[in-house]
């Protein structure tokens, strides 16, 4: 099974991606830890990113193509959830030709909505344990304005494939939800 997750930063996306993982047996990959895991290794790649994700902006989208295009190639016969990508129009491109390219297809989309005052209440609370160094304030602005202008059109994009669900209210809420839409 190959699942997508999307939706906006602080919509949880992260903590239903584990929970399906988990209860599908799928490998989570969220671009998100990727990336981090590679700045503190100093590789290439985290070198790379290190520069755009601490100001909030996408990693250019060849970085994570490659990236992406050798992890799906190596994790050929396993069920992923994608968590993070694609997030532009020419990664989630890139994304189908990959898929093609494997002989896959995408099996859901999920995409958590959230009103944007929940949003940003939520980033802040997690801004003050997190130790990430793209949660202050000034940052998570910019990242809610980067996916509203950069992710958002993937909505469109996907339309009449997508599956809504309301991610406001408890975690199992929303996994419920989730769990009630997944063909
Ligand atoms: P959130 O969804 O809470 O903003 P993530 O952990 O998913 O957090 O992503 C953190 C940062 O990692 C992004 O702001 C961006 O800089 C980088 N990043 C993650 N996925 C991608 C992607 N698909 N394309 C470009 N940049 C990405």
């Amino acid at each position: 099974m190959k699942l997508l997750i999307m939706g906006p930063p602080g919509a949880g996306k992260g903590t239903q991606a584990k929970i399906l993982a988990h209860k599908f047996n799928l490998v989570h990959l969220s671009t998100g830890d990727i990336l981090r895991k590679e700045i503190d290794r100093n590789s290439e790649v985290g070198l790379k990113a290190q520069t755009y994700m601490n100001a909030g902006n996408l990693v250019p989208d060849e970085v994570l193509l490659e990236m992406m295009n050798s992890t799906l190639t190596e994790l050929k016969d396993e069920g992923v959830i994608l968590d993070g990508f694609p997030r532009t129009i020419p990664q989630a491109d890139g994304l189908s030709k990959i898929f093609q390219s494997l002989n896959q297809d995408i099996d859901a989309i999920i995409n958590i909505e959230v009103d944007k005052d929940v949003l940003i209440r939520r980033l802040v609370e997690r801004a003050k344990n997190s130790g990430r160094a793209d949660d202050t304030e000034e940052v998570i602005k910019n990242r809610q304005n980067v996916y509203l202008e950069l992710t958002a059109p993937l909505i469109e994009f996907y339309h009449g494939n997508i599956i809504n669900v309301d991610g406001d209210g408890s975690i199992d809420k929303v996994t419920e939800r989730i769990l009630k839409r997944i063909p």
